[in-house]
C-alpha cells in the first residue's frame, strides 16, 4: 500500500530531538492534514465512495469532500491506493486479562493486580496497532483499569480511547466471584470486589464504581463459561438486583452491559432495561423480539466461543476445572445465533472478548461474523457507528464525518471483498496523530 506522507519543514523537525518538546505541546504543531482516500467506508453509509479528501485540523475531522484536494500549508497523506475506514471500536475487551498461558488458577494466586496492569499497557498498544482506536473494557479490577484509562488519556501510555466498567458485578458464586474453587483464606480484594447480593448491595456497588471513575457498569445475570461451577443457562442474579443496578447506573448517566448466555437471563435483562447483552449465546427468537422492542444491543463475541472450543479440545490446561464441557457446548451455537439475531433486526455492536484470545487479533471477529452470514459492510458498521452509539459517544467516534476525532485507519485491499484485510490494518491514526504507517 502507498501511504507516503508529503511533509515540508515539519517533517525535518520531527526527526530531530527538538521534536519531542514540540510534540508535547500539540498547539505548536497545529497544522492541517489532508488524507487522500482511494476508497472510503465512512461508518455511516452502506456504500463506498471513491477518491475522497479528508481534511483534519488538530485532532478532529473538518470536512470530507469529493476528489483529491490540496491546501496551502497542509500536509497530504496519500492513501489513494487504500481503503480508508473509521478507527475500529471493540465494545468487549479485557485489557487486564490474558488467558492462554499456563493454569489460570495458578496465575490467579501467583500474579498481582500490578502484574495485570503492567501487562495491560502492552495489550493496549497491540490493540491500537491492530486498528482499534476505541475500546469498551467490560471487566478488570477497578483501580487498575481506571488507572490505565487515565494514563492513555494523558498520553503517557499508547493505547485506544477507553470506556471502562471496572470489576464486574454479580452474585456470590457467580461469574463475578473469582474466589470460587479456592480456600476462602486465600481470597484477594480483586476476587470479591464485584460481589453483590441483594438490591441494596447492588446500589452501593454501582455508586462506588461511579465514584472510582468507571464509565459503565457490567453485570453478570447468567453464569459464565470460563468460571467454575456456575451454569451459563441459569439466571443467577434476581430481577430485583438487575433492576437496582440499571436504575442506579442510568441515574448516574452510566450504561449497563449484561453478560448473559441463557435465554431467561437475556430476556429478563433486556426487559429490565440493560443497554447491551454480551454473548447472548443461547438466546432464541422470543429473546430477539424482546431485544428489538427494547432497543437492546447484542455484542456477540464470536472469537471467544471459537477460542474456548479450541482450548477445550487442544489445551485443556488453559481452562479451569469443569469449564471445558461448558466451552464445548457454547462455542458451536454462538455463530448461528448471532446470524439469527441479525436476521431478526436486533441492534448489534462489535465485541470480541479480547483477553480470552491473544490481544491484537481482534480483527478475526470480522471474519467469523462474515462466516456466520452477516454481510461485510454490516460487520464493519457494527465496529464503527453501532459500537459508538452503544458506548454513547457517536458525536466523537465511529464515523468519518466533520466534527469527529480523526481516528482513521486504512487497509491495502478492500475489506468488502476480503474481510481478512481487517486483520492486516496498515495505517492507524488516532486523534490526528499517526501511530502506524505502511504496516510499521
Ligand atoms: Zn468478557
Amino acid at each position: 500500500m502507498t501511504n507516503s506522507i508529503k511533509r515540508g519543514s515539519a517533517m525535518i523537525a520531527l526527526s530531530a530531538g527538538l521534536a519531542i518538546s514540540l510534540l508535547a505541546a500539540p498547539a505548536a504543531l497545529a497544522k492541517d492534514v489532508i488524507i487522500h482516500a482511494g476508497q472510503l467506508i465512512d461508518g455511516v453509509s452502506r456504500t463506498t465512495r471513491s477518491n475522497v479528501s479528508i481534511l483534519i485540523h488538530d485532532d478532529r475531522i473538518v470536512s470530507v469532500t469529493p476528489g483529491f484536494t490540496e491546501q496551502a500549508g497542509a500536509d497530504v497523506i496519500d492513501l489513494s491506493k487504500s481503503t480508508v475506514l473509521p478507527g475500529l471500536i471493540d465494545a468487549h475487551v479485557h485489557l487486564l486479562l490474558q488467558l492462554g498461558s499456563g493454569s489460570p488458577m495458578l496465575n490467579q494466586v501467583t500474579r498481582t493486580a500490578y502484574d495485570e496492569l503492567l501487562d495491560g499497557i502492552g495489550y493496549a498498544r497491540k490493540t491500537l496497532f491492530a486498528g482499534f482506536t476505541s475500546v469498551r473494557d467490560v471487566g478488570g479490577y477497578t483501580p487498575a483499569i481506571v488507572a490505565l484509562k487515565k494514563a492513555v488519556a494523558a498520553g503517557n501510555v499508547t493505547g485506544p480511547r477507553m470506556w471502562v466498567a471496572g470489576s464486574i458485578l454479580g452474585p456470590t458464586g457467580g461469574h463475578a466471584d473469582f474466589s470460587t474453587g479456592f480456600d476462602e483464606a486465600l481470597s484477594k480484594p480483586e476476587w470479591t470486589d464485584g460481589i453483590i447480593d441483594g438490591p441494596e448491595e447492588a446500589i452501593k456497588a454501582v455508586r462506588a464504581h461511579h465514584r472510582a471513575g468507571v464509565d459503565l457498569i457490567k453485570i453478570v445475570p447468567s453464569g459464565g463459561v470460563a468460571s467454575v461451577g456456575d451454569d451459563p443457562h441459569a439466571q443467577l442474579m434476581t430481577d430485583a438486583e438487575i433492576k437496582a443496578v440499571v436504575e442506579t447506573a442510568h441515574t448516574l448517566h452510566m450504561k449497563v452491559a449484561a453478560h448473559a448466555h441463557g435465554a431467561v437471563a437475556v430476556d429478563h435483562a433486556s426487559q429490565i432495561g440493560v443497554d447491551s447483552i454480551e454473548h447472548g449465546s443461547f438466546a432464541n427468537d422470543v429473546s430477539y423480539k424482546i431485544m428489538k422492542t427494547n432497543g437492546t444491543y447484542l455484542v456477540p463475541t464470536l472469537i471467544a466461543g471459537d477460542t474456548v472450543v479450541q482450548y477445550a479440545k487442544m489445551h485443556p490446561e488453559i481452562l479451569k476445572p469443569s469449564v471445558a464441557a461448558k466451552a464445548l457446548a457454547v462455542g458451536p451455537v454462538m455463530s448461528q445465533n448471532a446470524f439469527n439475531a441479525y436476521k431478526a433486526g436486533v441492534k448489534m455492536a462489535f465485541g470480541t472478548d479480547a483477553g480470552v484470545y491473544p490481544h491484537g487479533q481482534n480483527g478475526r471477529e470480522f471474519e467469523l461474523l462474515v462466516k456466520a452470514g452477516i454481510p461485510a459492510i454490516d460487520a464493519i458498521l457494527m465496529a464503527t457507528s453501532a459500537a459508538a452509539d452503544l458506548i454513547g459517544d457517536a458525536d466523537d467516534i465511529g464515523t468519518i464525518q466533520p466534527g469527529r476525532y480523526a481516528d482513521i485507519i486504512a487497509t491495502s485491499g478492500n475489506p468488502l471483498t476480503d474481510i481478512t484485510e481487517l486483520q492486516r490494518v496498515a495505517f492507524v491514526m488516532k486523534g490526528g496523530q499517526i501511530v502506524k504507517q505502511a504496516g510499521q
